[in-house]
């Protein structure tokens, strides 16, 4: 079974809760301690307040055994056991230990954001290092779903989780004195408080199943979604937007009957759990006053304890429920983490890149699926020139620019970069000598400036000068109102069409590549700005190696040479 299946197979809050606990060991271990220690003051305040009691009502009996303790612990700080002592410190315990809580609480809190983040940046990184041929396969709303909601679900989940671990502990720390009082009763009692609350398990399992029913349904519903919101206009055009409205109707309203199984069974938990208690009480009393004839001060503790300690088990319940909804986000999100991180790409090649002479392919064949993309191709690319892949949709272009770049491998014959096999070389510092320039640059809602560094605190506005002087775009940058800090607007929208372009060239310039890739980078241009991208370009023959891929003639007539290709060959007389 692969690493992806093994994780989808996992089910269970329980199961998610314990890798939490094993990816958190500190936290939680920190966490639980201070909610232990909680708990004892917690039991032993309460039971300094009770041998209070005792004295101030006159009552000569024996002490029970937590009573006695308290005393033991007021005898052992050297102090007299007056009302007021034991008062005084019982209250004093109590709020020590709301102090403790508050800090473990806030600790939680902390370790829920921290479980948001790392969830979240285990899946960016293990998307961003896996095989290319592996994240073209993925949905982009897939993705972008796991980001935002599953992983924000997942950490509720935790935060679910530690509730219950905090409500379970409270509950043992009472069952623990009533038992202390006597065993036989209070077992019995907790046995019966515990199976009226089994008797409601069936509400966490509803909360599963509707959790699980969400996840599925979130995550086609923005795959859709996405991939739609990207095709809006066609369809508008075409008049076709109904169809995509009949598609995500249809998922919203079956993710709306999740909802409501959802709301019903959290809400049916915490009206049925009320008269559950209420029932524990009412038997409790019968059972302890009329069947084990205990006097009235012991029943009245009894009942007390008891009643405390099934409503932290009726909560930590409650809890559960919470952590069963948000469960199947964090398996699926942990399934989408452990996909990608069986295709990480695998370091390759440790040999030192140069591109002083030339990019040779020899016999060059490479398969999708089972067809034949290229076939055994041959061509050299002059380092210094301006190499122009031409040829209609689906000849193979994309493919070449990609087995270059390699993100793609050849499944026979090599690329030779200066007479070195590709496969040797280290390709990270291979890719890091090339600059791209796609079809469509996006060019973020910032400034000049940052839409060229893209954030790499290594490059300063003399970088960006340069570069911005090299494609052709420093004058107009600097007639803009704020020059380099001007803010481009959504999408580069203050730019004609030519300017984005040179703004991307400028972007792939900027880390001062030794071979520049220019995929379709004039073909959505009109052709004024065409011919002004085209001159750019040609200024830079000589610079550096350039390889573009393009069905524009003007570029074409621009080339040192052309390559044409025609269904994964090269045509002749070219
Ligand atoms: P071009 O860039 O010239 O339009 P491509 O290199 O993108 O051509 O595609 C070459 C051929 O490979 C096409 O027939 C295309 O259908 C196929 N192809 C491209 N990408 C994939 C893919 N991810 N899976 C399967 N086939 C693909």
């Amino acid at each position: 079974m692969s690493a992806p299946e093994a994780v989808e197979k996992r089910q269970g809050a329980l199961a998610m809760l314990a890798d939490f606990v094993r990816a958190y060991p500190v936290r939680t271990a920190l966490a639980l301690t201070a909610l232990v220690v909680a708990g004892l003051l917690d039991g032993l305040g309460l039971s300094l307040l009770l041998s209070m009691l005792n004295l101030a009502t006159g009552v000569e009996d024996e002490p029970s055994l937590p009573e006695q303790l308290a005393l033991d612990v007021v005898a052992a700080l050297g102090l007299e056991p007056t009302l007021t002592t034991l008062l005084g410190l019982g209250v004093g315990m109590i709020a020590v230990k709301a102090g403790i809580v508050l800090l473990a609480n806030r600790q939680v809190g902390y370790t829920v954001a921290h479980v948001a983040t790392d969830l979240r940046l285990n899946l960016v990184r293990a998307v961003m290092e896996s095989r290319w041929r592996y994240y073209l396969s993925q949905p982009v709303g897939k993705l972008s779903n796991a980001m935002a909601t599953e992983a924000h679900r997942a950490s509720e989940g935790f935060y679910h989780g530690a509730v219950m671990a905090t409500q379970t502990i409270s509950a043992v720390i009472y069952a623990s004195l009533a038992l202390l009082i006597s065993w036989q009763a209070s077992l019995i009692a907790l046995l019966f408080g515990g199976f009226l609350l089994g008797l409601l398990h069936f509400l966490i399992r509803m909360a599963g199943g509707a959790g699980r029913r969400q996840t599925g349904l979130l995550k086609s519903l923005l795959s859709v979604m996405t991939d739609q919101l990207g095709a809006v206009k066609p369809l508008k055009a075409m008049g076709r937007e109904n169809h995509v409205d009949d598609m995500l109707s249809n998922q919203t309203r079956q993710l709306k009957k999740a909802l409501k199984n959802q709301v019903f069974a959290k809400a049916a938990l915490i009206a049925l759990q009320e008269p559950m208690l209420a029932i524990l009480v009412g038997v409790g009393f019968f059972f302890f006053l009329v069947q084990m004839h205990m006097p009235m001060a012991t029943v009245m503790i009894m009942i007390f304890l008891i009643a405390r300690s099934v409503n932290h088990l009726a909560k930590g319940q409650r809890a559960w429920q919470h952590m069963a909804l948000s469960e199947s986000a964090y398996w699926s999100l942990s399934a989408t983490i452990a996909e990608a991180r069986a295709q990480t790409e695998p370091p390759r090649g440790f040999r030192t890149p140069t591109l002083e002479h030339h990019i040779r392919f020899r016999d060059v064949t490479f398969h999708y699926e089972s067809r034949a993309v290229l076939h055994a191709l041959n061509l050299t690319l002059k380092a210094g020139q301006l190499s122009v892949v031409a040829g209609p949709s689906g000849s193979g272009k994309t493919t070449l620019i990609d087995l270059v770049a390699g993100l793609l491998h050849p499944d026979q014959g090599r690329i030779e970069i200066d007479g070195i096999d590709l496969a040797e070389i280290d390709h990270r510092r291979w890719r890091r000598l090339i600059g791209y320039v796609p079809q469509d640059p996006l060019l973020i809602n910032d400034s000049v400036l940052r839409n060229l560094t893209l954030g790499d605190p290594d490059l300063g506005p003399a970088d960006a000068e340069q570069a911005l002087r090299m494609a052709d775009a420093w004058e107009f940058v600097r007639t803009l109102p704020e020059g380099l800090e001007t803010a481009l607007g959504e999408r580069g929208g203050r730019l004609s069409g030519g300017q984005r372009q040179r703004l991307a060239i400028a972007r792939a310039l900027i880390h001062r590549p030794r071979l520049l890739i220019l995929d379709e980078a004039t073909s959505n241009l009109d052709s004024e700005a065409e011919a002004a991208v085209v001159a750019t370009i040609s200024q830079l023959k000589g610079k550096l190696t350039m390889l573009a891929v393009s069905h524009d003639e003007a570029l074409v007539e621009a080339a040192d040479a052309v390559i044409r290709l025609r269904d994964g060959r090269i045509e002749h007389g070219s």
